[in-house]
């Protein structure tokens, strides 16, 4: 990472704000982030097992200015959940059909067709695809899906498949993972959401996924589809029954994995939800754990242009906060998504109207960017309407 500047009076943030970094605990941390360090293992426990969270917020904030300025990406997305049946059995899900759960369902393309269709009024510029392993799928299914969506909507790029639907994809058609990405590129593949990632260490994926990819075949599955093109995101379940040292290893093989392909685009931190799961016993994350997840993945990631608070899963108003601790991008306007539906029916809707998204942005003193999947500016017409015409400062009620 370069140096932010070479003063701290140059440098985003205010002055008192890089006085009370340079005065507190993590004075040392700050003056690595200032020289554009990379920051160790033992620096990152250190944040982790630090209770300022402003001062977390703050240096998180340095990096986020320096990289992206006072943007805040979103995106208008839809996504679709093609089938809910699992062989995974992870057991901090709670989107796969089980006994006393979800019913089960698989979607046939003309139910993806039809689900497309209901939002073609929306401009929608991301199809966001993942689900459950269903072995009865056969590889042909996947080349449907993609060329069901790509007929329907040709104009939206395509981010579908986690890497353990990659790996299920693979063993169908029986051909090396190049192959098959490639295969999977022609038919309208644009890039992956990158999650499923959870916790890569063996520990984690033992206790309470470990009928799915292990941390080394994650990482080499999200490595192979940069080589050949492809770009990613990557995710980090937090607040279940991992350690503080456990997410840093996390966050150090993604940076290193980064280090080799650079195909990563952003880091986000999904935070764990229980209801619903076999780890019911785990309370829900705090807005506490969620911001800090956030500044640290920004501190630690110096390598990824990107850090997305995912409003659907630390709810709008904390995302939005999140864009001072180290996030540029809150996602998007989400049409369907099923993943978390035990958050959304209690906490957040499962759609946010683009002008209520900008106008969060706005609120928060942010400046918003619709991007595509890959970070490209989409400039619309009607993008200067949304923004709300209001003081940003409560004016006195009058009487
Ligand atoms: S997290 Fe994914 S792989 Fe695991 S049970 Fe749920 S749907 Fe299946």
């Amino acid at each position: 990472m370069n140096s932010l500047t070479t003063s701290a009076a140059a440098a985003p943030g205010s002055t008192v704000t890089h006085r009370y970094l340079q005065s507190g605990p993590l004075s040392d941390i700050y003056d690595k982030v200032m020289e554009g360090k990379r920051l160790s293992f033992a620096d990152g426990l250190r944040l982790w097992q630090s209770d300022d969270l402003t001062a977390l917020g703050a240096l998180a904030n340095l990096v986020r200015e320096a990289k992206n300025g006072n943007k805040t990406y979103y995106v208008r997305n839809q996504h679709i959940n093609y089938t809910n049946i699992c062989n995974k059995g992870c057991k901090f899900c709670s989107f796969y059909a089980q006994k006393g759960g979800p019913a089960p369902y698989v979607m046939s393309m003309e139910d993806v067709r039809r689900k497309l269709e209901r939002t073609r009024h929306i401009p929608v510029t991301e199809i966001h695809m993942v689900a459950g392993i269903y072995p009865k799928l056969g590889y042909q299914y996947y080349l449907d899906l993609l060329d069901t969506v790509k007929a329907t909507r040709p104009d939206a790029h395509i981010k579908a498949f986690t890497m353990v639907e990659l790996l299920q994809i693979q063993k169908l058609a029986k051909k090396p993972m190049e192959e098959v990405l490639l295969e999977l590129k022609a038919h309208g593949l644009s890039s992956l959401p990158g999650g499923g990632a959870e916790i890569l260490t063996d520990r984690v994926h033992d206790a309470i996924f470990e009928r799915k990819e292990t941390a080394h075949e994650w990482l080499e599955t999200a490595k192979t589809a940069h080589r050949v093109g492809l770009h990613s995101n990557a995710t980090m379940l937090y607040g279940h029954i991992e350690t503080l040292e456990e997410r840093v290893v996390h966050l150090m093989k993604l940076r290193e994995a980064q280090d080799e392909t650079g195909g990563f685009l952003t880091f986000i931190p999904l935070a764990f939800s229980s209801k619903g799961t076999k780890l019911e016993h785990i309370p829900q994350t705090t807005g506490y754990l969620d911001l800090k997840a956030i500044a640290i993945g920004r501190l630690m990631l110096d390598n990824f242009p990107h850090v997305k608070s995912f409003w659907m899963m630390i709810t709008p108003p904390v995302a939005q906060a999140a864009q001072w601790y180290g996030a540029d991008d809150i996602d998007g306007t989400v049409v369907e998504y099923e993943i978390t539906h035990e958050i959304d029916q209690e906490n957040a809707a499962q759609q946010l109207s683009q002008q209520r998204l900008v106008g969060m942005i706005i609120e928060a003193g942010r400046d918003p960017v619709e991007r595509d999947p890959l970070y490209n500016v989409i400039e619309r017409e009607d993008s200067a309407a949304l923004v709300p015409e209001r003081p940003r400062v409560a004016l006195p009620m009058a009487g």
